[in-house]
């Protein structure tokens, strides 16, 4: 579609319009990254390609970049002052780019990347007509080690009074309801030997993983039904006829309320301990990566949903469905929104294939284009009107 087609949704119909053709001038540019993320997957934090594209593009509209931000090598934050001087509020649009290890862009961050990166660009746009500063944040490694969570401690998010971050899905949901959810990598250390000559001088680190897995099946019966516990196993023993020295597991745990998913936490740490006994196996429980629960920032939801809504798309009634985000660590610091658009029929599950070329049709391109420009028309009401910005920070207080 072409978004100088549809009429903005008001206030400030006139600048927006001047977002949208930006963006629409920037079409080929915008899409062609998207398109480019997609065919170059790269996992958690080795997002190399994905950040330098993503760093000239913003650096190529005006605006000043750190590519490495803080600590994170893949991590990007661009700034543009508003013309009208600093004394004004300071927004953040985001981007994510790093796929599924093994299933490329299963998540569809490739669209996230460029619909960031497209909002900035429209922002570039109207930039001298309002105070305060316009913040393009590139965050890493969301599918695990929560990346945004380094960004808050680097600084990164420091002053900012908004964060608005767009997900593709299967449906189009303006309040993202999110689990807490953490990574948690399993080492069980046992003795090798001969499988047949001397089994017996064996401890079994494989047999530790089997009771783990074993365990964790019957914990689920008794488990509430937001909580999930899944995992893989990364190494089990290195042939047949050696008794596993060495089985590593990585798993995620996850909850929708905070002081549950701490009790988990617990007992996974117990089950671990119990495997361990039960064989003679020593065990090492690591947890990192933690991504909270989302606080949704209704004030703000309400202006985005708003203004998508001018580009004829229709948000789904509310669903089960839950994932994690990073996005949600954000959403503890300042207001915070993390809205998804439908890129394809309701039912495709995310991290599927199914999903993952999805993230590319033609239906995706169009959500991309209308995700950038309702972002940075959300960001502009934002910038020029500081009662909004206090009206959402007045919401975030009260309702921690
Ligand atoms: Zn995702
Ligand atoms: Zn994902």
């Amino acid at each position: 579609m072409l978004l100088t087609a549809a009429r903005p949704a008001g206030p400030y119909v006139e600048a927006k319009a001047r977002i949208a053709s930006a963006i629409e001038a920037a079409r080929d540019e915008i899409l062609d990254l998207s398109h480019r993320i997609h065919e170059h997957p790269e996992p958690a934090f080795e997002e190399r390609q994905a950040a330098a594209w993503i760093a000239e593009t913003v650096a190529r509209h005006g605006y000043r970049v750190e590519h490495p931000a803080g600590r994170l090598e893949t991590a990007v934050r661009g700034t543009l002052p508003g013309g009208r001087g600093p004394r004004g509020s300071r927004v953040a649009v985001l981007s994510e780019y790093d796929a599924l290890p093994g299933i490329g862009h299963a998540c569809g961050h490739n669209t996230m990347a460029a619909s960031g990166v497209g909002a900035a660009i429209g922002l570039a746009a109207v930039a001298g007509e309002v105070a305060g500063e316009i913040v393009f944040l590139g965050t890493p490694a969301e599918e695990r080690g929560s990346g945004k969570q380094f960004m808050l401690d680097d600084g990164l998010f420091a002053g900012v009074d908004a964060a608005i971050l767009f997900h593709p899905s299967d449906l189009t949901q303006i309040e993202a309801r999110l689990l807490a959810s953490e990574d948690v990598d399993v080492t069980f250390l046992g003795r090798a030997s001969h499988a047949a000559s001397e089994p017996w001088e064996g401890v079994n680190a494989l047999d530790a993983l089997v009771l783990l897995f074993g365990s964790i099946g019957l914990w689920r019966q008794q488990l509430r039904p937001d909580a999930r516990v899944h995992g893989i196993i990364l190494e089990g023993g290195t042939a047949a006829n050696i008794i596993p020295e060495r089985g590593v597991a990585r798993f995620m745990i996850r909850s929708s309320d905070q002081a549950y998913f701490e009790w988990m936490r617990t007992r996974f740490a117990e089950l671990c301990e119990a495997a361990a006994r039960a064989t003679g196996c020593t065990v090492n429980v690591e947890f990192s990566g933690r991504s909270e629960t989302m606080r949704h920032n209704r004030l703000i939801g309400d202006r985005y949903l708003a203004n998508l809504e001018a580009y004829g798309i229709r948000e789904d009634p509310p669903t089960p469905n839950m994932g994690s985000s990073d996005m949600g660590n954000v959403s503890l610091a300042l207001p915070t929104i993390h809205p998804s658009i439908a890129i394809c029929p309701p039912g495709v599950p995310g991290h599927s294939i199914e999903f993952r070329e999805a993230a590319r049709t033609p239906r995706a391109d169009d959500v991309t284009l209308i995700a950038a420009t309702v972002a940075a028309q959300v960001a502009y009401e934002l910038l020029a009107d500081r009662s909004l910005v206090e009206a959402a920070w007045r919401e975030f207080r009260g309702s921690r």
